[in-house]
C-alpha cells in the first residue's frame, strides 16, 4: 500500500493541502479561499473558524481527490502564514475574538510607547526581530487589553495563545503547541536560548500561561483525533511559510538561499547553526530545529513584489494577465531610462521605511507601456539585489546561486534579469510548491518516510536556471539610477 505525506499550507488569503509521494511530487492538491476582514484602514482580521474548516475541507478534498484511505497517510506536516494571532478558550476551543493577521498596523501606538521604553536593543538581541507590529507580541497585548474580560481569563489559565500552526494543531489533536520557526517570530522568543522569555514577556505584558510548548519542527506534535480523518494520524513537521519554502528548496547549508516571490518576496539564507545579527535591519529567525538543534536564518522582505504586476493588471489596466508583462517587456530592448520603485506601502529590507511612496521616475514623451511594465519587472529585481547584497554583508561572504519559487518565478524575463542584476546563476525548483513540501519533508523526515537531508536534497530537482549575462559598465548605471530613484520615494513621504 503505496504512503504519502500530507501537507497542510494555511496561507494569508487560503488554505491548501497538498498529498506528496516518496519522490517529493505531487499527486492531490486541494485549495479554498477565505474571508479576509477589513474593521477599520489598516487593520486585518481573519475568522479562525474559517481558517480551521477551510483547511479541513481542502485536508479532506485532497484525499477523496486521490481515492485513498486515511491509513495510506503517513504523517502530516503543517506550514502558515506567519505571525498572526489567535486567541482561544482552552476548554471550549471557542476563539475569543477573530484573528489579527500578520498585516495589521493597529499596533503601532503600542511599538512606538516600547520604543520611548528604550527595550527595542533588548528586543533585537533576544528575538532578532524589529519593533514592529507585523510581529505577534503586540497583537497578543492588544487583544488582552481590549477584549473584555480577556486578560482575566488568561490569568486564570484559561486562554490559549497560538500562531495559525498551533491553532490548527489543537483542532486536529488537542494539543497546545508549536515549533521554534513560528515562535521565534512572537517577540516573546529568545532565539538564543530556545526558550520563551521572561523578559520579554513581562515588556510585552503576556501571561506566560497562555503560551504554547515549542516541540522540534520535525517531531511529534500530536496525534489526529480520530473522526477527523477517520485514522489517527502524527502530526509530526511544522514550520513558518518561509522556513518551510527554505526546507522545501533544500537549503540545508550555510550560505545557501531561496527568493519567493509572490505578493512580497521573501529572501532567507541558511546560516547555520549561529544566529546572525544583521548591520542592515534583515531579521534573524529560526529556521527550524530538526532534532539536532537550531539552525537559523537571515530573512529580508519586499512588501510590493509581484504585487506590482497586479497592480499594472487592476489599477493601471495596461496588462491583461500577469503573464503578459513577459512578452511586452520583452517588446522593448530596454526600459527607456524609467525607473519604477512600487513603494506602495513604504519599503522593506534593508530600509524598513514605513512613510516612503511609490514612485516612476524618468518619463519622457516617448515612454510606452512597455517602458513601465519592464521598470515594474526590473523593480522586483532589484528590489531582491538590495536584500541579497543586504545578506551578503551580513555574512561575510559571497553567495553563489540563488534558487527561487513562487507566482511570479515563472517569469523568465524577470528570472534572466535577477541573475544579470545579481552576477550569478538563478535556478527555480522543478516542483513549484516548495512551502508545503518544506512542511511535508519536516513531517516526513520524523517518521522515516524520508531517511535524511541527503535523501531529500537528491529529491531536489533543477527547473529552469538563468545563466548570468554581465556588463559591469550596464551594471553600474542601472544600479546608480535605482539607487537614485529610491532616494527620491523615501524624500516624497506621506505626511
Ligand atoms: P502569494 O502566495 O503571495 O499570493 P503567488 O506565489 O501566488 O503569491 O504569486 C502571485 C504573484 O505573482 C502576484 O502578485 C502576481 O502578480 C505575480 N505573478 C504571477 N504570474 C506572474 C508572471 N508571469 N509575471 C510576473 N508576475 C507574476
Amino acid at each position: 500500500m503505496e504512503k504519502y505525506i500530507l501537507a497542510l499550507d494555511q496561507g494569508t488569503t487560503s488554505s491548501r493541502a497538498i498529498l506528496f509521494d516518496h519522490a517529493g511530487g505531487i499527486t492531490s492538491c486541494s485549495q479554498k479561499e477565505f474571508s479576509q476582514i477589513f474593521p477599520k484602514p489598516g487593520w486585518v482580521e481573519h475568522d479562525a473558524n474559517e481558517i480551521w474548516q477551510s483547511q479541513l475541507t481542502v485536508a479532506r478534498q485532497a484525499i477523496k481527490e486521490l481515492s485513498i484511505c486515511a491509513k495510506q497517510i503517513a504523517a502530516i506536516g503543517i506550514t502558515n502564514q506567519r505571525e498572526t494571532v489567535v486567541l482561544w478558550d482552552r476548554n471550549t476551543g471557542k476563539p475569543a475574538s477573530n484573528a489579527i493577521v500578520w498585516q495589521c498596523r493597529r499596533t503601532a501606538d503600542i511599538c512606538e510607547g516600547l520604543k520611548t521604553k528604550g527595550v527595542e536593543n533588548t528586543i533585537r538581541e533576544k528575538t532578532g526581530l524589529l519593533l514592529d507590529p507585523y510581529f505577534s507580541g503586540t497583537k497578543v497585548k492588544w487583544l488582552l487589553d481590549n477584549v473584555d474580560g480577556l486578560r482575566a481569563r488568561a490569568e486564570k489559565g484559561e486562554i490559549c495563545f497560538g500562531t495559525v500552526d498551533s491553532w490548527l494543531i489543537f483542532n486536529l489533536t488537542g494539543e497546545h503547541v508549536t515549533d521554534p520557526s513560528n515562535a521565534s517570530r512572537t517577540l516573546l522568543f529568545n532565539i538564543v536560548k530556545g526558550e520563551w522569555d521572561k523578559e520579554l514577556l513581562d515588556i510585552m505584558d503576556v501571561p506566560a500561561c497562555i503560551l504554547p510548548s515549542v516541540r522540534k519542527s520535525s517531531g511529534l506534535f500530536g496525534i489526529t483525533k480520530k473522526e477527523i480523518f477517520g485514522e489517527e494520524i502524527p502530526v509530526s513537521g511544522v514550520a513558518g511559510d518561509q522556513q518551510a519554502a527554505l526546507f522545501g528548496q533544500a537549503c540545508f547549508t550555510e550560505g545557501d538561499v531561496k527568493n519567493t516571490y509572490g505578493t512580497g518576496c521573501f529572501m532567507l539564507v541558511n546560516t547555520g547553526k549561529k544566529p546572525v545579527f544583521s548591520k542592515h535591519k534583515l531579521l534573524t529567525t529560526v529556521a527550524w530545529d530538526i532534532g539536532d538543534g537550531m539552525e537559523y536564518a537571515l530573512e529580508g522582505s519586499i512588501f510590493v513584489g509581484g504585487d506590482v504586476i497586479k497592480w499594472l493588471r487592476d489599477q493601471l489596466k495596461i496588462i491583461e494577465t500577469a503573464a503578459c508583462s513577459e512578452e511586452m517587456a520583452l517588446s522593448e530592448p530596454d526600459s527607456g531610462g524609467v525607473s519604477f520603485v512600487p513603494a506602495f506601502v513604504g519599503l522593506g529590507a534593508p530600509y524598513w521605511d514605513p512613510n516612503a511612496r511609490g514612485a516612476i521616475l524618468g518619463l519622457t514623451r516617448g515612454t510606452t507601456q512597455a517602458h513601465i511594465i519592464r521598470a515594474s519587472l526590473n523593480s522586483i529585481a532589484l528590489q531582491s539585489r538590495d536584500l541579497f547584497a543586504a545578506l551578503e554583508e551580513d555574512m561575510g561572504k559571497r553567495i553563489e546561486l540563488l534558487k527561487v519559487d513562487g507566482g511570479a518565478s515563472i517569469n523568465s524575463f524577470l528570472m534572466q534579469t535577477q541573475a544579470d542584476i545579481l552576477n550569478i546563476p538563478v535556478v527555480s525548483s522543478a516542483i513549484a510548491e516548495t512551502t508545503a513540501l518544506g512542511a511535508a519533508y519536516l513531517a516526513g523526515l520524523h517518521t522515516g518516510y524520508w531517511k535524511n537531508k541527503k535523501e531529500i536534497t537528491k529529491n531536489w530537482i533543477e527547473g529552469k536556471r538563468y545563466t548570468p549575462k554581465f556588463d559591469a559598465e550596464k551594471h553600474k548605471r542601472i544600479l546608480t539610477t535605482w539607487k537614485k530613484a529610491v532616494e527620491a520615494t523615501r524624500m516624497f513621504t506621506q505626511d
